[in-house]
């Protein structure tokens, strides 16, 4: 399961925004991340899988809080953005069949919470 790389590296980087704003990894209580439908990762997967890193490491386990990102195209033809609910990519304008995804892959750090209630993006 390719989730346990991806939490991995998504603590190394908490830990070195951490660092780099002289805070302590430990105050962290907060991570979001966003994760699309396209992204090929299962949320459940990767709750499971920090709160397996966090055992491991013995971290003091932040709240991960995950946010699904919809997905959306551009459309080629007449240029409107579409959310779609399913996998057709079709406009959802003109039904064109030439679209660009524009949201939808993503795996990534949204923001980090600090317990003195800053909020790093
Ligand atoms: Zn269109």
């Amino acid at each position: 399961m390719h989730e346990i790389s991806l939490v991995r590296s998504l603590v190394r980087q908490v830990d070195q925004i951490a660092t780099d704003h002289d805070a302590n990894a430990d105050a962290v209580q907060d991570i979001t991340i966003e994760i699309g439908p396209l992204s090929g990762v299962e949320p459940e997967l990767v709750r499971m899988a920090y709160d397996q890193l966090c055992n491991q490491e013995r971290r003091p386990p932040a709240t991960l809080t995950i946010e699904l990102s919809s997905l959306q195209v551009s459309c080629l033809d007449c240029e409107s953005d579409t959310e779609l609910q399913d996998f057709t990519f079709r406009c959802g304008q003109c039904h064109s069949g030439r679209v660009r995804v524009i949201s939808g892959d993503e795996f990534r750090l949204l923001s980090i919470t600090f317990e003195e209630g800053a909020t790093l993006a």
